[in-house]
This record gives structure tokens, sequence and C-alpha cells, in this order.
């Protein structure tokens, strides 16, 4: 048996799992981890995040480190507002926008992406003595990475519960999006006691905390414009609570998304908040249909000055034609202002 143990609680960062390969100090390859296993190789767009080392000094000949490539909130929201204004299809979430950005095949692509690093466990590993898991993320910390700054000790298991109780709550006010906590034996000779099964350790716990998402009713789907001129369609929603604030509108980007989640006027949907700021349709309940649900098309001419609306080939977005659009000319004042 183990006895009087010390655990550590992490915030599990929902983003990508990721190993970082270090032979004398360099990093040389960065590798995806899906469900365990070694997956793609990323090492070029892993070197276009600022977080991530490149040369450790003071490094053991070789090492494995272990982490959550992640998008941070800010970065997510601007990049869908630019996809919505290019007509491209919007990232559901922090997590899907971290993986698109990190399967880049110009690693341009994924620098412009202001991806980050959490640090949080050593896999192989030659010439380090460690002997806790609080000892490792300090030393991770030596080693210049970002480790996510709120895990914490504790001696009991109530207090354990307590840690996750608090972060439910709390994790809603972070920079980036998390999905959970894990709780870890801190001590790695009790970690060895415990062992481990064909697929888990036994002194590792992941704790899932449940989605947000609620129920609610499009009421219309209402065309508003961007300053360039494309023309967006949000649903009205049936007031709703939800993480915080009262949602009663939900952008549905374009036609596509629109096509894609097939979404009509009086359907019953799911709605959550992507980087728990923007309300986002997550699915269509089909079995709450009665038949008196409306397919929403595109107006053919534009709702504020009346000229036609175009769809350029190719892009999902519709545009005014007319240069001299009020909606546009407004549209550009605000975001010059
Ligand atoms: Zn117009």
């Amino acid at each position: 048996g183990v006895n009087s143990v010390e655990y550590i609680t992490e915030l599990k960062i929902d983003g990508l799992s990721m190993n970082l390969i270090y032979e004398n100090g360099s990093l040389v390859q960065g590798l995806t981890r899906g469900d365990g296993r070694v997956g793609e190789d990323v090492t070029a767009n892993v070197k276009t995040i600022h977080t991530i080392p490149l040369y450790i000094e003071n490094a053991p000949p070789y090492m494995e480190v272990r982490g959550e490539v992640y998008m941070p909130r800010k970065s997510f929201i601007t990049l869908n507002e630019e996809r919505d204004e290019a007509g491209l299809m919007p990232f559901a979430n922090c997590r899907n926008a971290a993986a698109g950005s990190l399967r880049q095949l110009d690693p341009h692509v994924t620098a412009s992406r202001n991806l980050a690093f959490f640090a949080y466990a050593l896999g192989d590993m030659q010439g380090l003595e460690i002997h806790s898991q609080e000892e490792l993320l300090k030393q991770l910390e030596a080693f210049h990475f970002q480790v996510n700054p709120n895990y914490r000790k504790w001696d009991s298991i109530e207090g354990v519960i307590k840690g996750v109780n608090e972060w439910e709550i709390k994790r809603h006010d972070l920079g980036y999006d998390t999905d959970g906590m894990v709780i870890k034996v801190n001590d790695f000779a009790q970690q060895n006691q415990l062992g481990a099964t064909v697929k888990d350790p036994k002194w590792a716990m992941a704790y899932k905390y449940p989605p947000e998402e609620v129920e609610t009713k499009v009421e219309r789907i209402i065309v508003t414009m961007g300053r360039t001129g494309v023309l967006t369609p949000s649903a009205d929603l049936t007031p709703v609570h939800l993480a915080g604030t009262t949602v009663k509108r939900a952008t549905l980007h374009n036609m596509d998304f629109i096509h894609e989640k097939d979404i009509r006027v009086g359907d019953h949907v799911m709605i959550y908040k992507a980087g728990e700021i923007i309300p986002e349709i997550s699915t269509v309940l089909k079995d709450k249909r009665t038949g008196k649900e409306e397919i929403f098309e595109m107006p053919k001419t534009c709702p504020i000055c009346g000229e036609p609306v175009h769809r350029i080939e190719g892009e999902a977005a519709y545009r005014c034609t007319n240069p001299n659009c009020g909606g546009v000319v407004r549209e550009k004042l605000i975001h010059f202002a």
C-alpha cells in the first residue's frame, strides 16, 4: 500500500498533445500525440512557436518534453473574424484552430497563428535525477518552458476535490481553454509502486468538466455587414442563459456553415461559447422538427443599400456590389475608430 500521499493537480489544457525531442539541448523533432500514440512530424511548424525553446543550456544529452500546444482565446477570436471576412469556414473551438494551424504545410502560416505551449511531463531522458512531479515542473521552468502556473500540491484527496471544484468556475476567466484537471501522485517512487495498466498509469487521473451547452431556438435569421462588404448571417435566438451571460444571437458565418449544419429558422439547437466568448451553434436537434422550419436563403439585394448581392466564385462569402454602400462605409469607420 501507499501511505501519506501528496497529489499534484494541473489544469488540462484543451489543445494538441505534443512530444518535443531535444538532443544535446537542441530541438530536433516535434511530434503530435493522438491517444498516446506518436503521430505526425510537425517539427518545422513547432519551431515557429515562441514559447518553445529551440535550444536549452545545460540540457541532458537526450530529453523528450511533453506538453500541450494551444491557441489563446484572443488569437482564436481574431483568426475566426479574419476567416469570416475572407469567406472561409470558422474553426469550432481553440483546439481545432490549434490543430489546423499546426498541420499547415507552410510554417509561415503557423507562425502567424500565435500558438503557445505549456510543458507538463518528461518522457525518455538520460542524465536527469528528478523525484517528483513538483520537481519536474520546476525543472521544466528552469529549462525556460512555460509551465501552467495553476498547478498545486495537496496532502489529501479532500484538497484535490476542492481544487477540482474551484476550477470548474474559475477556468472560464483564463485566456485559454481547459477541459478538465489532471491529478497525479507527486512522488515518483510512489508512482512506480502504483505502476500502470496496459493502457494508462495508475498514478494519474484526468477529471473532465462537462461541456457547457444549452438548448435554444432559432427565431429568425438576419443579415449584417462586415467592413469589407461581406454579408454575414446571424441567428436570433430565444434568449437563454449560458456560461454567465444571456445569449440571444449566434453568428452563422456564411452559407456553407448554414448548409453544413442544416440550420433552419424555427430549429431547436444546442449552443456553446467558442473561446468562452462567441456564441456558436454546435448541433441542430432534428428530432424536434415539426415540419414548419424554414430554409434560409441569402437576400438577392443588400439589406442596407438595396443594390444586388454577389457571391464571388469559389468563396463562401456574399458581398454587396455597391462600393459606396452605406453599410460598408459605416463598418470601415467603426473599424478605423
Ligand atoms: Zn449595400
